[in-house]
């Protein structure tokens, strides 16, 4: 008789589901023999304008030295930085993509014995990576979708090592204050490690969301993380960062893979970061989608949560699976998020303005309008 592989694997890792991404695009074509071009996919909140052509010149300048190894420091992309934030070089770690950062934290501060604190409807890498380490996941009720930063400070005990909060938030798009967190980090034990989860801060241009970073000097126990997979548009490449002190970059740094960035990712990254006509046309692209589809969902009698990201999550008042199978089947790819505990939700990524009204278009019919 063979052994039982899954039994022999760690508990936390037993009790583990994998991460459902979006559906490919390839995939929903191959299922319903559709064109791959007619589908439209706003399911993975990346984004819609496709890549800086500085970011892609910079990629083809590198392409021979495909046979070398990247530089596993990253220095110009963490020299330009640390440049861009005021911070030191020393306080900048790499991540291929920023869910890298959270595994990297993860690995570093979380054991058996140990837990991390997060919100409900959170991001779902928050839990994998803690139980992939065999702590605990303490996921705190969420107070109107947003995060209960009161009730997750209470969810706080000697066993806590990190507390994982997003803003805004994936998948409700909801977003805290300035003054919210800096209570909040004010009355965080100085032993736990606070994770702020800036993956769509570059969107909230209006002033009412913090820049986490504005908080680093105060408080020596936290991280910021930030990706360019989404207003930079560098999703497939995988490259995201951390701000934080740099000892505990220094911890993160003994357990990160040498070459975590590659060489493309690297130089794209650099120049994405230059590019400031494309990140200007990315949120004004954002901010005008956002208006399309609210108008929509306006018009249609649907409720929706204000989103401060590059995504939506509207309410159907009802089992939204069925909406999504008919989505589907016209080619239209959007996000069930049944496993955030939102089943009556579909979370839509802004798409262009034609994205966004053939999936109007779309979701008009669905619902025999
Ligand atoms: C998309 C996302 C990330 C990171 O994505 P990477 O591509 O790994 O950088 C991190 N946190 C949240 C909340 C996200 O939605």
């Amino acid at each position: 008789m063979s052994c039982d592989f899954l039994a022999l694997a760690q508990p936390g890792v037993q009790k583990l589901s994998p991460y459902v991404p979006g559906k490919p695009v390839e995939e929903l074509a191959r299922e319903l023999n559709l064109d791959p071009q007619s589908i439209v996919k706003l399911a993975s909140n990346e984004n819609p304008l496709g890549p800086s052509p500085k970011a892609l010149d910079a990629i083809r300048a590198q392409l021979d030295e495909l046979t070398r190894y990247p530089d596993g420091n990253g220095f110009a992309l963490k020299q330009k930085l640390a440049q861009r934030y005021g911070v030191g070089i020393e306080q900048v770690t790499l991540g291929n993509g920023s869910n890298d950062i959270l595994e990297l934290v993860a690995r570093a501060y979380l054991a058996p014995g140990l837990n991390a604190v997060f919100s409900e409807h959170a991001f779902a890498v928050y839990p994998i990576a803690t139980q992939a380490m065999g702590a605990e996941a303490r996921a705190v009720a969420a107070k109107q979708w947003g995060h209960d930063l009161n009730a997750m400070q209470a969810a706080i005990d000697a066993n806590t090592r990190v507390v994982f909060i997003a803003n805004p938030n994936n998948p409700t798009g909801t977003w805290f204050s300035a003054a919210a967190l800096e209570q909040f980090l004010a009355a965080v034990p100085e032993h736990v490690l606070v994770v702020l989860d800036e993956a769509y801060i570059e969107y909230a241009d209006d002033g009412e969301l913090p820049d986490g970073l504005a908080f680093l000097s105060s408080h020596s126990n936290l991280l910021v993380s930030r990706t360019f997979s989404k207003a930079y548009g560098l999703a497939a490449l995988r490259v995201g960062y951390a701000i934080c002190s740099a000892q505990i970059a220094d911890v993160l740094n003994r357990v990160r893979q040498p070459f975590n960035v590659n060489s493309l990712a690297q130089a794209a990254a650099c120049a994405a970061l230059d590019d400031h006509e494309y990140l200007a046309r990315s949120r004004a692209s954002n901010a005008a989608g956002m208006q399309q589809l609210e108008a929509g969902f306006k018009e249609l009698g649907l409720e929706w949560i204000p989103s401060k990201g590059n995504f939506i999550a509207v309410d159907f008042g009802r089992d939204a699976a069925p909406i999504n199978q008919v989505l589907l089947r016209d080619g239209v790819i959007v996000r069930p998020v049944a496993v955030y505990g939102m089943p009556t939700f579909l979370r839509v990524s802004i798409g262009t303005g034609a994205e966004n009204e053939r999936f109007l278009e779309v979701l008009r019919k669905a619902l025999g309008r």
